[in-house]
């Protein structure tokens, strides 16, 4: 192990990985300390990369499996019960999503840190502390080394023992439950765009291909969901219709099968980014609800932010609020598309209509989800639009500041 280097990275995940590739961008020496051998840190979790997240990984050397992907096209989004197509939000300027199964996504991200000179990436190696002086204690072989940096950066996921240990316990609010399936087999459909849709309150679901031949379908199911052995009968009841035709028989087998994988999904608030020497960034600092797909988008910002600012200190005070847009739209989005609240189901159509109706409102609320720069131009209808939907008003305007375009830069 390299004795000095100028950052330390806590985790090998999607963020950790574009820190990592940020820092040594602008020269810098980075050890990446991950528990995990090989592999993702849970079953599933990102697929779906918006483009501008994609198109910064892509450059950094992410290898896309050979017949083993899709580029996405946009999002849409659809109230099944209201008898209208889908509300499609398009890509703009020819950009494509990148979407692949999350293990060989992760791994793929992973091979790309470790090819990098500059980087050193230990992995089966725990961090068990991370001071903001700089210091991080680890785990590895049964045995204990202190390392030392200027920067050290917690990329350790949503249950970040980092945050814990210097901020205490924020507590995740749990929205629903999310039941993931992959599809697979003769004549299904590529989807090229990532599709959301909800008919019953409280019922959503995202279908998206992860390969040519796999299709990724998420239930998002009310926590008070009943258990087994009921659960079944439930979820064939309310999502199976929710389907396209062609994949209502394969997702009743998979449900027979019990081949669901569960995680429970809601929010932390986005609110510590760091202290002294030591920075957060990714799900460490919070999460978003994932059914919009912009989590890791909002996690790379932050990478490059903090790699643009130089230190932790700059970026904690620079950074924060930046991307609360993204996330606040993203959970009023969601909100109107669960409809669990009263007199969200009237919000929700209406929301709707004014996205069916403007153009430059869909190419705002998408600019908005993916990352990409948002149009000055569109700043008074997306105000308008949020204002519906509850959101501060300064939370849009924080989108149009500075740290906003540092995505679309680079
Ligand atoms: C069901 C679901 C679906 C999702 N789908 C999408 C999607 O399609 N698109 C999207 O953009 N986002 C999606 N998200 C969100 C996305 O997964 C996260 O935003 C993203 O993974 C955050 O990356 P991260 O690197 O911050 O954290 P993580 O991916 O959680 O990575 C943290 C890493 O840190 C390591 N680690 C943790 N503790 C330690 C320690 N003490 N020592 C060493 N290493 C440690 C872990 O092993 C792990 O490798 C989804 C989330 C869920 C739950």
């Amino acid at each position: 192990m390299s004795e000095s280097v100028d950052a330390i990275v806590v985790g090998a995940g999607p963020v950790g990985c574009a820190a990592a590739h940020a820092l040594a961008d602008r020269g810098a020496r980075v050890v990446v300390v991950e528990r995990m051998e090989r592999g993702p840190a849970s079953p599933f979790a990102v697929e779906w990369l918006h483009p501008t997240a994609a198109d910064v990984l892509l450059r950094w050397g992410l290898a896309l499996p050979e017949g083993g992907h899709v580029r996405g096209t946009g999002v849409s989004m659809h109230l099944a019960d209201e008898g209208h197509e889908p509300v499609v939000v398009p890509y703009r300027r020819g950009m494509r999503a990148v979407s692949m199964p999350h293990a060989e996504l992760v791994d793929a991200l992973r091979d790309s840190v470790v090819e990098r000179p500059g980087v050193e990436v230990l992995t089966c190696a725990r961090v068990t502390s991370a001071t903001p002086d700089g210091t991080v204690r680890l785990t590895r072989d049964g045995q204990e080394t202190r390392l030392r940096a200027d920067l050290v950066v917690a990329a350790d996921g949503r249950s970040s023992g980092v945050r814990r240990a210097l901020f205490g316990h924020t507590p995740q609010t749990v929205v629903s439950h999310s039941a993931g399936v992959v599809l697979e087999g003769p004549g299904l459909p590529v989807y090229e765009s990532f599709q959301v849709a909800s008919e019953v309150p409280g019922h959503g679901v995202a279908i998206y291909s992860i390969a040519p031949d796999a299709i990724r379908v998420v239930l998002d199911v009310p926590p008070t969901h009943p258990r087994p052995p009921s659960l079944h009968a439930y979820l064939h009841r309310h999502f199976v219709p929710l389907m396209p035709e062609v994949l209502r028989r394969p997702l009743a087998d998979a449900l027979a099968a019990g081949r669901l994988t569960w995680s429970a999904t809601g929010f932390r608030p986005r609110v510590h980014y760091g202290q002294g020497r030591l920075a957060l960034v990714g799900d460490a600092v919070g999460h978003i609800h994932p059914i919009l797909a912009a989590g890791t988008t909002l996690g790379i910002q932050d990478a490059l932010s903090l790699a643009a600012h130089g230190s932790a200190e700059v970026y904690a005070r620079e950074h924060a609020g930046a991307g609360a847009a993204t996330g606040r739209v993203a959970m009023a989005l969601y909100r109107l598309l669960s409809r669990q609240e009263p007199g969200t189901a009237q919000t929700a159509r209406m929301a709707v209509d004014q996205l069916r109706l403007s153009p430059a409102l869909r190419d705002a609320v998408g600019d908005l989800l993916t990352g990409d720069e948002p149009g000055a131009a569109h700043l008074p209808v997306v105000t308008a639009f949020s204002t519906m939907l509850g959101i501060p008003a300064q939370d849009i305007a924080a989108a149009y500041g500075p740290d906003a375009y540092l995505l679309s830069r680079r």
